[in-house]
C-alpha cells in the first residue's frame, strides 16, 4: 500500500485539472495531479473565445507560467509552439437550415450571423486540439514539479475535517491518498459526484438534448451557396466555430490545421430519437441527408475517433463544494457547446479556487469564500442554461435567436474590455448575471423566449433585447447598419470608452497591450 500526504490534490488533467494544479504549485502548496487515463487522448470541446484567452493570459500572469501566455493567441501560438495543432478561430459564423433544403441565402442575410470576435488573425482565438494541448499542459505541471499521477484508478473518497482520504489504485498497486484540500476536475458527472453520491439538479430551461460527435479527415469547405455575396465577409466564415442551426439541434464545424475536422450535433430528444443517435455514425448520415448543404461538406470525410454518442450532456451538480473540496465549474456543470461557454466558466474557476486558496487558506473566511465560490457557479450555470434554453425555444425563429445570442456577445465583450482595463469589479460574474441592471433583464428576455410569443410581443422583443444591451455594447453590436455581420474594430473601443469609464489613452494602452500594433489593422 502507497500512502502519500499532499495538500492539495486535483482530479483530472484535463486543460483545467492541469492549470489548477499548477497554480496551487506555484502558491507553494504541494500538490498532486490525478488522471484516470493517459495522454496524448481524444477530449471534446475545442473552441476558444476571447474571454478565455483572456482568462489563460491572467492565470499566466498571476501564477508566473509564462509559457501559457502565447497560447492565448494565434499568431503568438503559431510562433512559440507550432507542434501544438489548433485551429484559428476569427469569430462566430451561423448559419439557419431547413430540413431537406439546401441553404439559400437572401439579400438581406436572415439565415445568418456573423461575429467577428478579433480585428486580425495575429491576434486571433484558437481551437484547442486537445490531445495536444492538454498533453503539453500536463508536461509543463510535471516540469515544475507537480507530482502526476496517470493510469490511477480512484475508488473511494472519504471526507474528514482535516482534509479528504482517496482511495484507489495505480498499475494495479494500492493507493491511500490524503489531501486537505481536493479540487474536482474530472468533468460532469465525475469523480467526487459519484464517489460522494451527490445529487444532480434538473434544469427548468433546457430541453432534454442528445450529443453525437467525432473528429474527421478530408472535410470540405462551405459549398458556394453560402459565401454567395457581393461584399466582403467580416472575417473568413470557416475561420471560426461554425454553428449550423436546424429546428431543435446544431451542428459545429471546428477546422484545426492538421487536417483535422470537429464536427458534431447537439439536438433535442425528439430528433435525436427520431435519427437514432445511439447508433452514432449511420445516425451522422441521416442527418446530414436531411441537411443537403452539409451532406456536399461531409461527401468524403472520414472519420479519425470513433463517434461518440452522450445521452445527456447537460449537468448540473446539487452540491458544488463541501469543507475540504471543490468542483471546478467544469465539473459542477455543463450546459451545451452552443456559445463555447465551457471554457471560460472552467478558467473562471481555476481563478476563483487559486485565489481563494492564496488569500483564505486557513483563515476563519475559508468556508464563507467556498461557500459564496459555490453559489456564483452554480448561479452563472444556470445562467448560462436559460440563454442556452431560449436559444433553442428560437431556432426556428432565427431572427429572435440572433437577438438572444447578441446577448451573451454584449455580456462577454463588455465583460472582457473591463478587466482588460484593470476593472474587473464591473463585470464580476460571467453572462453578467450579478449585475444589478443586465443580470434581471437577461433573465426576462430568455423567459420571454421560451413562451409562446403575440406577433406584437415577438415584434417588440428584438428592440428591447438591443435596449438593455446599448449601455453595455462595446462592440458596435447594437449598430444596425451592421447587423447580421459583425466585424471587430477597434474604433469600437474608442467610440464606447465611456461605457467602461475609460479614456482614449487609457484604450490606447489597453489595446498596445493586447498586441495591437495600431497599423490600421482594424
Ligand atoms: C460535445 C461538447 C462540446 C463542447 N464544446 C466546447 C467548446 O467548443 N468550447 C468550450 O468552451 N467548451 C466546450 N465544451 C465544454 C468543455 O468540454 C469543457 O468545458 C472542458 O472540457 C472542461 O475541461 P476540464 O479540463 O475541466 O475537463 P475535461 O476536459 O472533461 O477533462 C477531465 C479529465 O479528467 C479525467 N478524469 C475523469 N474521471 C476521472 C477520475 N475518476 N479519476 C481521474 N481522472 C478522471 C479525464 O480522463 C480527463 O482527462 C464542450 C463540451 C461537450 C460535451
Amino acid at each position: 500500500m502507497s500512502r502519500e500526504h499532499f495538500q492539495i490534490a486535483v482530479i483530472g488533467s484535463g486543460f483545467a485539472g492541469s492549470l489548477a494544479a499548477m497554480s496551487a504549485h506555484q502558491l507553494g502548496f504541494s500538490t498532486v495531479l490525478i488522471e484516470r487515463g493517459r495522454h496524448p487522448r481524444f477530449a471534446i470541446g475545442e473552441s476558444s473565445t476571447p474571454l478565455a484567452n483572456l482568462l489563460l493570459e491572467e492565470i499566466a500572469d498571476d501564477f508566473d507560467l509564462p509559457f501559457l501566455r502565447p497560447l492565448s493567441k494565434w499568431g503568438t501560438w503559431q510562433k512559440q509552439s507550432p507542434q501544438i495543432a489548433c485551429g484559428l478561430k476569427r469569430g462566430f459564423t451561423f448559419y439557419q437550415h431547413e430540413f431537406d433544403r439546401s441553404f439559400a441565402p437572401d439579400a438581406e442575410r436572415r439565415q445568418q450571423l456573423l461575429v467577428g470576435a478579433s480585428p486580425n488573425e495575429e491576434v486571433a482565438d484558437t481551437h484547442w486540439y486537445r490531445p495536444d494541448f492538454d498533453q503539453n499542459l500536463v508536461q509543463h505541471a510535471q516540469t515544475l514539479g507537480v507530482t502526476y499521477w496517470d493510469e490511477t484508478s480512484l475508488t473511494g473518497a472519504e471526507e474528514r475535517t482535516d482534509g479528504v482520504c482517496l482511495t484507489g489504485t495505480r498499475h494495479g498497486e494500492p493507493l491511500d491518498i490524503t489531501a486537505e484540500f481536493v479540487i474536482d476536475a474530472s468533468g460532469p458527472r465525475g469523480f467526487l459526484h459519484r464517489a460522494l453520491n451527490l445529487p444532480e439538479k434538473s434544469s427548468v430551461s433546457l430541453p432534454a438534448t442528445q450529443a453525437l460527435f467525432a473528429h474527421f479527415q478530408n472535410v470540405g469547405s462551405l459549398t458556394k451557396e453560402f459565401s454567395n455575396s457581393e461584399q466582403d465577409p467580416p472575417y473568413p466564415p470557416e475561420q471560426a466555430a461554425v454553428h449550423h442551426i436546424f429546428p431543435g439541434g446544431w451542428i459545429w464545424v471546428l477546422k484545426f490545421n492538421n487536417g483535422i475536422t470537429s464536427a458534431g450535433v447537439v439536438a433535442t430528444d425528439a430528433i435525436a430519437n427520431e435519427l437514432k443517435f445511439s447508433e452514432g455514425e449511420p445516425a451522422w448520415r441521416r442527418l446530414l441527408a436531411r441537411l443537403p448543404s452539409l451532406q456536399d461538406m461531409f461527401s468524403n470525410s472520414r472519420v479519425v475517433v470513433p463517434f461518440i454518442h452522450s445521452p445527456h450532456p447537460a449537468f448540473q451538480s446539487g452540491v458544488v463544494t463541501g469543507s475540504r473540496w471543490a468542483l471546478l465549474p467544469s465539473a459542477a456543470g455543463f450546459v451545451d457547446p452552443l456559445l463555447s461557454t465551457g471554457f471560460p466558466l472552467a478558467l473562471l474557476g481555476v481563478i476563483r479556487l487559486a485565489q481563494l486558496l492564496k488569500s483564505n487558506w486557513r483563515q476563519p473566511g475559508f468556508s464563507s469564500a467556498l461557500a459564496e465560490y459555490a453559489r456564483l457557479t452554480s448561479q452563472e450555470s444556470e445562467a448560462v442554461a436559460r440563454l442556452v434554453g431560449a436559444l433553442y425555444a428560437t431556432m426556428n425563429r432565427f431572427h429572435l435567436f440572433r437577438e438572444l445570442s447578441l446577448l451573451y456577445f454584449a455580456a462577454a465583450s463588455y465583460s472582457e474590455t473591463v478587466r482588460r482595463l484593470g476593472k474587473p469589479h464591473l463585470a464580476d460574474s460571467f453572462l453578467l448575471c450579478r449585475h444589478p441592471v443586465f443580470g434581471p433583464q437577461l433573465r426576462q428576455f430568455c423567459e420571454a423566449a421560451m413562451k409562446p410569443l403575440s406577433t406584437a410581443e415577438a415584434g417588440q422583443l428584438p428592440q428591447n433585447i438591443r435596449d438593455a444591451i446599448e449601455p453595455f455594447d462595446v462592440a458596435g453590436l447594437t449598430n444596425r447598419s451592421r447587423h447580421p455581420w459583425y466585424t471587430a474594430q477597434v474604433s469600437d473601443l474608442f467610440f464606447n470608452a465611456e461605457k467602461v469609464g475609460a479614456s482614449e489613452e487609457e484604450i490606447r494602452a489597453m489595446l498596445k497591450r493586447c498586441g495591437w500594433r495600431g497599423d490600421g489593422c482594424s
